[in-house]
């Protein structure tokens, strides 16, 4: 396959960085194929964009929500006939399974026909007055320009999360997607243009993070920044942003527990924590990092896990017998290796896997074996620390309170689960896990976009994506008053008897 050169969406128009600089995304199950060219944007980029989404503002926040709606609803239309040939290329670029890649264009179509709906809501209140011939209400007001900066691991669906519930909002955008997965944001972003989305209210820059993201969040055109990736970058991010007062949305890491009590349907864990621990290889804030199982049923169930990962057939997603495609890059296999290495060193087995694969195929891309740690204890790093890789380790409880003192054993709290047929354990654990979203015999991953994304602790700053949260990122509340008594009323003074 031929490499195409994509350039920046600045205004309406395709431009190339200012430079004149590119860089490759590369496929990450075949090094030797070159998805394409994109810019590779500065400083100067950022401006011309923040200018263009400035400009479109002026227009867009006065389009009447419905309006803007009807152009998501478009998209959504549009995106459902794309879904295979976006799949495929996200796949080509990300290396996710293709079930998992039609998963990830899904998760976008939802988005647009969610926020659709939000157009003829975005609902206010209206409260009365302590004074006589007085009205009052609340409304959601637009905030200008949203800097958004994405990560690799859903390059479709999460740079939707962030656009849709902007624009439906009336604000405008300067986007720039992870460096390995520009791609899919052009899609998604030729999506919108389509259904008609006026030139500059949507503006994409690609490249680097230090280089291009943050001028984002310094331009002092920027209102407010969503950022999502990982805490150490969420660090800088939400510093900087802190500096100049912008609102700052943080999604960030995870180490997810899945409980497994004695009493559990041990086939459906079974299911569920290949899933969670293996899906998408490894790499969502969401997988499955730790699955924590009460000893009587522990052995039985670490002994299956085994003989089911080392059954999992590892290649390029874009073969449909495949079950779980390469790690993004290298730069991941080197994490997951190095992780594999202090499990060892503090004393935990390593029950298969531990290594990248390698020979034939195998050569040309970025592979990592399915790996399951066993002997781990709740304060080894390999039970403290994101890997982002098909790592899981398995830790003994003795029952229900133990489990979930370990689980919450951690700096972390984005998703949880708990397998048990015990009605109260279940009520208790939605009440007693520190996370932003827990599942009852489901696993840590399986999101939906209406409702609300995002974790406590070191995983985020206290926003959410998805449902009405998004909303409450995007746009500011604004409390109007209007007096129809013809005299001045002073508040708590004139009512006070
Ligand atoms: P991931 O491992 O998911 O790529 P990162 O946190 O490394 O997570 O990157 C997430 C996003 O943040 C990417 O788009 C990346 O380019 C961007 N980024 C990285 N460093 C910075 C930075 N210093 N300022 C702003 N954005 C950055």
């Amino acid at each position: 396959m031929s490499s195409r050169i994509y350039k920046n969406l600045i205004g309406g128009q395709w431009a190339p960085a200012r430079s004149g600089k590119t860089f490759r995304n590369i496929n990450p199950a075949n090094h030797n194929d070159i998805v394409g060219e994109f810019a590779l944007s500065a400083a100067e980029d950022v401006d011309d964009a923040v200018r263009a989404a400035e400009k479109a503002y002026a227009t867009w926040r006065l389009t009447p929500a419905p309006k803007r709606a009807e152009i998501l609803y478009r998209t959504g239309e549009i995106l459902l006939k794309r879904k295979e040939e976006y799949a495929r290329a996200m796949t080509r670029e990300m290396g996710k399974v293709l079930s998992e890649t039609r998963g990830d264009v899904q998760e976008a179509i939802d988005t647009a026909f969610y926020m659709a709906g939000e157009g003829r809501r975005l609902f206010g209140q209206t409260t009365p007055s302590e004074l006589q011939s007085k009205f009052a209400m609340s409304v959601r007001m637009p905030i200008g320009v949203a800097g958004m900066i994405c990560p690799w691991n859903f390059p479709m669906a999460i740079p939707s999360w962030k656009l849709f519930p902007a624009l439906v909002c009336g604000n405008t955008c300067v986007i720039k997607p992870a460096e390995d997965t520009p791609l899919s944001t052009i899609h998604l972003v030729e999506a919108l243009i389509e259904a008609g989305l006026p030139p500059g209210v949507v503006n994409i820059v690609t490249g680097f993070g230090p280089e291009a993201g943050a001028p984002i969040i310094e331009h002092p055109g920027t209102r407010i920044i969503s950022f999502t990736g990982s805490s150490e970058v969420g660090r800088i991010v939400g510093q900087a942003a802190a500096g100049l007062f912008k609102p700052c949305s943080l999604e960030m890491g995870g180490k997810n527990a899945m409980i497994v009590l004695a009493d559990a349907n041990l086939d459906l864990a079974l299911d569920g924590a290949l899933w969670g621990a293996f899906g998408t290889t490894g790499q969502r804030c969401t997988a499955t990092s730790r699955i924590i199982v009460e000893h009587s049923v522990a052995e039985e169930f670490t002994a299956r896990l085994v003989a089911r990962a080392n059954a999992l057939r590892v290649g390029d997603g874009l073969d449909e017998s495949i079950q779980m495609g390469p790690q993004i890059n290298q730069q991941q296999i080197e994490t997951s290796e190095k992780y594999c290495k202090v499990a060892l060193e503090e004393g935990a087995q390593i029950l298969c896997g531990g290594k990248r694969l390698t020979g034939g195929a195998y050569d040309k891309g970025a592979f990592f074996a399915p790996t399951v740690v066993a002997g781990v204890k709740p304060g080894m790093r390999i039970a403290q620390e994101e890997v982002f890789g098909p790592v899981v380790s398995i830790l003994g409880c003795s029952g229900y309170e133990e489990a979930i003192r370990i689980a919450n054993g951690i700096s972390y709290g984005l998703s949880t689960a708990l397998y048990s047929r015990n009605v109260n354990y279940a009520f208790q654990a939605m009440r007693d896990l520190e996370a932003g979203i827990t599942y009852i015999n489901a696993p840590t991953i399986g999101a939906e976009v209406h409702l609300p994304f995002g974790g406590v602790k070191k995983t985020g700053n206290g926003h959410r994506e998805g449902g009405t949260g998004a909303l409450d990122f995007y746009s500011s509340w604004k409390a109007c008053y209007v007096d129809f008594s013809d005299k001045l009323q002073r508040a708590q003074i004139d009512n006070a008897e």
